[in-house]
């Protein structure tokens, strides 16, 4: 594609009998050798010049008619016009979910809501390329990414869940599960479908309702959810999405007729929230911020450990809650590593979302893309040493080159707070102690890496990290059934598998 970044590299073609090889290269001289573009086709979703709020199993205009224009971050242009949720509109939303969770989807038994849920999944994966193509080209995330992560396991989701749906009294044997009410749910921008799975799956599945609240950068997927609410013809107000801006996130969450309240993103806001359910008995899960550290020792696989950590921190620019934005190094093994973390680097195509060569696609927004470049230069302010690969960025669009800083002290900023963008420091240790100190050392508990050949060592380091998931020789690793969350200021509360149904049910004696 025009514009798009294209990485050059060579190999030596093998001689051939004459001199002259197949490439009409002579011997020794080296191929050039190109990425051609491989764009995924644009044409499977239609856009809707205008989305309305999804309130009650109907498409409608917001209370005042206000909009919002969502932005292709690869390109910065225009995508579509949304319907911009006003408190009016919010107290609609809840009404009418508190209706549903009444009198039509709370009245179903479980095996009723869990043909729902099937229901769903099943529309997901039929539907999956027109997903994977509207949120790359809603977030700016790499279609390879949105195709193989974050679609099928937005699917998955629907699929354990639905399995639940009629086996409440086994997954809480001895008590009776009841759903909570009304659930209000607020996503992030970084994986708005999936986060929206997240949310919805555990709920619908518990007997709840929920009015959700996307990203006002990211709304287009989850109002493209509504049409597979219609099209799998859930009861009306049983599902209720409200774009807007997070003043109405506010409205939600305080609203009296919510009971449970889930929210994924900033720490900051967060607390926020936290303060809005203060003195309530609503039911709250908070997934927050991250500064994972990804440990390795010097016995670890290191081409391996190159390709987790590459993909703990450059997996979705970095814009990972759980991103291993720390990589903490074995002394012995540093220059090897970080050689071969630079070679590896070199390689790492940055450039159109669409393109299914894109590893490192467009940052979500101007306001992040901002925030990064500004953190980055601190860390250069600071002291530490920036290494960027030479690569071309597009000309528009919000894009940034993968970074890596070596010479990072503790109390730089970029060790200490979150960039949500392709951001690595590295820092150094010697013994097993200092490693759990150095990565402990943080605000936020959410994750962390281990990268070693011995079992025990594995074992030992899980049980004294303070961090709510801990990967061994493997990264960003996510899973259905697999509780996800996290310590300290990266909230509390888990995400997926049965724990994930607990955070939707109150528990009542036999
Ligand atoms: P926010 O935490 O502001 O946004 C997350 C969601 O909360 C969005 O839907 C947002 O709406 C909504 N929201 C915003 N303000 C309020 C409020 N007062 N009450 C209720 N809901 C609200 O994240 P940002 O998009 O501003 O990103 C800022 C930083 O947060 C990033 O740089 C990154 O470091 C971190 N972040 C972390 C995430 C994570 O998963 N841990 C996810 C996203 C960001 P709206 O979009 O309309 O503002």
């Amino acid at each position: 594609m025009a514009g798009m970044a294209t990485r050059t590299s060579s190999s030596v073609v093998p001689s051939a009998e004459n001199g002259v090889n197949s490439w009409g290269l002579g011997d020794g001289q080296a191929v050039p050798w190109e990425y051609a573009p491989a764009p995924e086709a644009r044409d499977i979703v239609t856009l809707k010049e205008r989305y309305g709020l999804f309130i009650n199993g109907r498409e409608v205009p917001a209370t005042g008619g206000e909009t919002f224009t969502s932005v292709d971050p690869a390109t910065e242009q225009p995508l579509a016009t949304v319907a911009k949720a006003t408190s009016a509109d919010i107290d609609k939303a809840v009404r009418a979910a508190r209706k549903a969770q009444r009198r039509s989807w709370g009245q179903l038994a479980g095996k009723e809501r869990a043909k729902y849920l099937f229901r769903i999944a099943r529309i997901l994966q039929e539907r999956s390329r027109e997903f994977a193509v509207l949120e790359s080209m809603d977030s700016g995330k790499p279609i390879k990414e949105s195709r193989d992560v974050d679609v099928p396991l937005a699917a998955s989701h629907f699929w354990y869940y639905a399995g639940w749906a009629d086996k409440l009294d086994y997954a809480f044997p001895g008590r009776v599960a009841k759903p909570l009410g009304v659930a209000a749910q607020i996503i992030p921008w970084n994986f708005p479908l999936l986060m929206l799975s997240w949310k919805i799956a555990p709920a619908l599945a518990a007997g709840n309702t929920v009015v959700l609240k996307p990203a006002s950068t990211t709304p287009l997927s989850a109002l493209l959810f509504a049409d597979v609410c219609l099209q799998a013809d859930l009861p009306p107000g049983t599902v209720n999405i409200v774009p807007g801006p997070g003043t109405i996130g506010m409205d939600l969450v305080t609203h009296p007729g919510v009971d449970k309240v889930a929210f994924t993103g900033s720490t900051e806001i967060g607390r926020k929230i936290y303060q809005g359910v203060a003195g309530t008995d609503k039911g709250l899960t908070l997934e927050l911020g991250g500064k994972a550290a990804n440990i390795v020792f010097d016995d670890a696989p290191l081409d391996q450990a190159v390709e987790g950590i590459v993909n703990g921190i450059y997996f979705n620019q970095g814009e990972v809650c759980c991103a291993g934005s720390r990589l903490l190094v074995q002394e012995s093994i540093a220059p090897a590593l970080i050689d071969k973390l630079k070679d590896r680097l070199a390689t790492i195509r940055v450039g159109d979302p669409l393109d299914k060569n894109t590893d490192v696609g467009a940052i979500n927004s101007k306001q992040q893309l901002e925030k990064i470049t500004e953190l980055v230069q601190s860390g250069v302010d600071e002291g530490a040493e920036l290494y960027q690969p030479a690569c071309d960025l597009p000309e528009r669009g919000y894009f940034f080159r993968p970074t890596l800083f070596t010479n990072v002290a503790q109390s730089h900023r970029i060790a200490r707070e979150e960039i949500f963008g392709p951001v690595l420091s590295v820092l150094t240790f010697r013994t097993p102690d200092e490693a759990i100190e150095k990565a402990n050392n943080t605000p936020y508990g959410l994750s962390a890496g281990v990268w070693t050949d011995k079992g025990s060592r594995i074992l030992d380091m899980v049980s004294k990290l303070k961090a709510g998931v801990v990967w061994a020789n493997t990264f960003n690793r996510f899973d259905p059934t697999s509780p996800f969350g996290g310590y300290k200021e990266s909230g509390f509360g888990r995400e997926g598998g049965m724990h994930g149904l607990h955070a939707y049910v109150r528990l009542e004696d036999r």
